[in-house]
């Protein structure tokens, strides 16, 4: 179906593709499912309105409000068939596989488009895509009620994930980031308590995110974690990362790793908890742009001062 996209957030994969890609960008030969290949319109995290409907699709209907999942998966290898579509080895997602929201219009198979409930707005649907990722990662993680979380970075998905964590039934929900306003945000979206990394090891957490993108991240979310302790890495890091043996092993420690959402779990949980206002996302929306400035008050921003913004949304119609 096509979309008259409303919002589209931008995040560092965007700033990554933009700055020193094509990372994912399918360049030689075209994307095996969705036939596309550079240049490739950028935008992952957009929702927007149902403007045109293909034959036989009964839902979302036309004019209707959607999110968009964005992965595109084969649907009949070995890991597609069991549900577990973020190991398609043909995966790929819009905005980066193929033609993605910083359009006006942007085409998507009908089941990507899942329908958003009154109670969230506009300028927070593209929010659903970060916290799916969060979901994701703390489904990966097993984390059970009373449980306690430790979230490593604060940024627009470590916010998620504080909230996602909370949602959840955490006993506790703690935050490392060395930004005070973020810590402070954080606290105010559910954290128990911020800390700065050096304390890390005192937070005795049975699950910690790693949602911070760098590589001393991963050995402060080891370090979060007390004997049993699972350590869930987000970022897609290509830098390596030092972490001891022992300190996994002598505490029988894991490290698990959490790729994007599955549009059926995680997205539609997402969409759950924000529709019942578990979870906000307008205190993440540091800035609302035209598509005009998608360079200059967008990408050139979060490459410069990345400590300044949040979720940058971008409205592909113009400033309506
Ligand atoms: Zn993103
Ligand atoms: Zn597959």
């Amino acid at each position: 179906m096509q979309l008259r996209v409303d919002w589209c957030g931008i995040c560092g994969t965007d700033v990554e593709e933009w700055l020193s890609g094509p990372e994912w960008i399918p360049v030689d030969a075209p994307h095996p499912i969705t036939g596309a290949r550079a240049p490739i319109i950028l935008g992952h995290e957009f929702a927007g309105r149902v403007a045109a409907v293909g034959d036989g699709v009964a839902e979302p209907q036309m004019g209707q409000r959607v999110a968009v999942d964005t992965i595109v998966f084969c649907g009949t290898c070995h890991w597609c068939r069991r549900g577990e579509v973020t190991r398609c080895p043909q995966l790929g997602g819009l905005g980066l596989h193929g033609d993605g929201g910083l359009a006006e219009l942007c085409n998507a198979p009908a089941r990507m488009c899942l329908a958003l409930p009154d109670t969230v707005a506009d300028d927070e649907a593209p929010l659903v895509e970060t916290l799916a990722v969060a979901v994701r990662a703390l489904r990966r993680g097993m984390l059970r009620p009373g449980e306690q979380v430790a979230v490593v970075g604060a940024g627009a998905v470590g916010l998620m994930a504080v909230q996602a964590a909370r949602a959840f039934g955490a006993g506790g929900v703690a935050v490392v980031e060395p930004i005070a306003a973020r810590r402070s945000l954080a606290c105010r979206l559910g954290a128990d308590r911020a800390v700065p990394a050096d304390d890390a090891a005192a937070l005795q957490a049975d699950v910690a995110v790693e949602s911070a993108g760098r590589p001393d991240a991963v050995a402060t979310a080891v370090r979060a974690l007390r004997p049993g302790g699972r350590a869930v890495l987000i970022g897609l890091g290509t830098r390596p990362v030092s972490v001891l043996p022992m300190d996994l092993v002598g505490a029988e420690k894991s490290i698990i790793g959490s790729l994007s959402h599955v549009w059926d779990t995680d997205f539609r949980i997402a969409l759950g908890l924000m529709g019942r206002g578990a979870v906000q996302a307008a205190p993440l929306v540091t800035d609302r742009i035209p598509i005009t400035a998608a360079v200059s008050a967008g990408l050139e921003l979060l490459r410069d001062e990345p400590e300044k913004h949040l979720k940058i949304l971008v409205r592909p119609g113009g400033t309506r």
